[in-house]
């Protein structure tokens, strides 16, 4: 559809900020850039991709932040955005969908997204406010926790925020939303201490256009109905009550609980460590995105955050710690100090196997600070579990794809995640491709877990669907309930532009097709869509009713062909051009 003017939904303006110069300027996108990439991780991509074979600490990197055209709209669950550059963990595209208020403030101030480049001499900060940017100094910040930064900052709305371990170096660490919510994965915490940056705050008074209210009325009212019947999300174990953690139990019961650094994939402590023992020891109350009805964010009246899924799991069952206060307290070190929860936990379960430790909490806990502030022994876990296991000559101990993490589902007992593991474009990753919907969930359609037929096509097409939630900018989660279908009517009633969830579905296949071709430009290939050896050689668990084998070689390699057929590459994983052209890529 070609489309001459700037449709309603967005600003039709991202702000260029130089740090070096403390100089800013507004571009106007092109219409049909819009409309090939709408917004978030898809918008970002395309202002990241003639830059993208730059160091990640090059002043010239962008870093960008960005917006969609549901943002600051009554669309469900459209207050996030996505961060990206280059990853320095994992020197891939690196990204990250994050909610809070920050998406919702940049857009009441006037900008679809703002494209950071340069480097400041001092520590520095961004203060956005209603069309108007200005720099200030973070002198008097450098070194404080994100807490203590994001209470400092409250009064001038949305903060954006990093830790001391990005101050340090820490190659995972991230950027804290409004003092709480994560844009972890991949270490663009780092990216923005490269440049000095350690604060944005974003505040806006403006409203969006919307094409046709009535009509977005109606099919926000199908999509909430969608919600409340969705047990998932709303039943009574669902993560509107329980949170991510909800998942805990059910992950134990497959035999997928990553313990012991992936030697085990059964806890003995599940029963006592899951959602519903949180529940009852920290009465939490829910809390959430901007705008988010589900609210699947748990905290309790004295402030104590419950962990996600992620955090929850890797801080017990990965590292066997059996109490829950250790969970909580570790999640609390990771935010304070701005580090990924899921890289700091496999990082500490790769160091307890290569030193043949059980770590006791006081050690976790510990560890865990020095990693943050980079004190002896904690210094060596900044760099994550793969360049630390290649420095101790035990590669094999590194639980990582493409030097990122593993999260907390072990593949052996889903192989659809094993695959979308090994080919993410961002290291291993739940969020790219999340077939646990269909392996465990059921949903929308039950598969045999234990096998890699049809898991190829899946695994694209998640890939294709999660890539324009995250442009569209609104969360994964209410896609257990609803469908591109229902988000094609909200971005046609919000936008004027007609289109169909097939129609998001192609722009979802660009977009991770353009991550292709930029992790291309950087030479990964089929050498890095792989899983750690020990996933094909030893089983996770196996007792006389259950088992979960290790994964058959040959079979993976079979399915990773597959999907490189389906993703139109050649068989060394590589883009090819007839693809790239027909996407409208080149
Ligand atoms: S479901 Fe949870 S993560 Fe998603 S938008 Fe709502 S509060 Fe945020």
């Amino acid at each position: 559809m070609a489309v001459n003017r700037i449709p309603c939904g967005w600003c039709g303006k991202i702000a260029r900020i130089d740090l070096t110069s403390k100089q800013w300027t507004v571009e106007i996108p092109d219409p049909e850039t819009l409309m090939k990439f709408i917004g978030g991780r898809g918008l970002a991509g395309f202002y990241l991709r003639d830059h993208i074979t730059l160091n990640w600490d090059d002043p010239d990197m962008p870093l960008l932040l960005f917006t969609g055209p549901l943002v600051n709209t009554p669309s469900p669950t459209s207050g996030r955005m996505t961060i990206m550059s280059r990853s320095p963990l994992t020197g891939t595209i690196g990204d990250c969908s994050v909610g809070g208020s920050l998406g919702v403030q940049l857009k009441s101030a006037g900008f679809d997204g703002i494209i950071i480049t340069g480097k400041s001499d001092l520590p520095c900060g961004i203060e956005i406010e209603d069309h108007a940017i200005r720099f200030a100094s973070a002198e008097s910040v450098t070194g404080m926790s994100t807490s203590d930064a994001c209470r400092i900052f409250k009064p001038k709305g949305a903060v954006a925020v990093t830790g001391p371990a990005a101050e340090r170096g820490v190659l995972y660490s991230n950027v804290i939303i409004d003092g709480h919510y994560a844009a972890g994965r991949n270490g663009l915490g780092l990216v923005f201490a490269s440049k000095k940056l350690k604060y944005i705050t974003v505040r806006g008074t403006g409203k969006t256009g919307i094409y046709d209210s009535e009509e977005l009325r109606r099919a926000k009212e199908d999509i909430l109905r969608l919600v409340a019947a969705s047990p998932a999300i709303m039943g009574h174990f669902g993560i509107s009550r329980f949170g991510t953690g909800a998942l805990y139990d059910l992950m134990d019961a497959r035999c997928m609980m990553p313990t012991d650094n992936f030697r085990n994939s059964r806890f003995h402590c599940a029963s006592s460590m899951n959602a519903v023992a949180y529940a009852k020891q920290y009465h939490p109350v829910k809390t959430g995105c901007r705008g988010c009805h589900i609210r699947c964010k748990k905290k309790n009246r004295d402030g104590i955050h419950i962990p996600e899924f992620e955090t929850m799991s890797h801080f017990s069952a990965l590292l066997g710690n059996c109490d829950m206060k250790t969970v909580i307290e570790a999640n609390r070190i990771c935010n304070d100090l701005g580090m990924d929860t899921i890289s700091a936990a496999v990082t500490l379960a790769c160091y307890a196997e290569i030193t043949e430790k059980r770590l006791s909490p006081e050690q976790i806990l510990r560890l865990l600070s020095e990693t943050g502030t980079q004190k002896n022994p904690g210094r060596d876990l900044g760099v994550g579990a793969a360049r630390m296991a290649q420095q101790h000559n035990r590669p094999e101990f590194a639980m990582a794809v493409k030097r990122q993490e593993l999260p907390a589902y072990d593949p052996r007992g889903a192989y659809g995640m094993a695959l979308a593991y090994a080919v993410s474009t961002r290291g291993a990753c739940h969020l790219r491709a999340y077939p646990i919907s269909h392996e465990i969930l059921r949903k929308p359609v039950a598969t045999d877990r234990f096998s890699f037929e049809g898991k190829a096509r899946i695994i694209k097409i998640n890939e294709d669907v999660n890539a324009v939630v995250d442009s569209l900018t609104v969360c994964k989660f209410v896609f257990f309930a609803a469908t591109l279908e229902e988000y094609a009517r909200v971005f046609s009633a919000v936008t004027g532009l007609q289109v169909y969830g097939q129609d998001l579905l192609k722009t979802g296949e660009r977009i991770c097709y353009l991550e292709r071709m930029m992790n291309a430009q950087n030479g990964f290939g089929k050498a890095d869509d792989d899983l750690p050896s020990r996933f094909f050689e030893t089983p996770g668990y196996i007792s006389p009713t259950k088992k979960n084998d290790p994964i058959n070689r040959d079979r993976f390699m079979r399915a990773l062909a597959d999907y490189y057929t389906v993703r139109g590459l050649d068989e060394n994983g590589m883009p090819v051009l007839s693809r790239a052209k027909e996407l409208g890529l080149v």
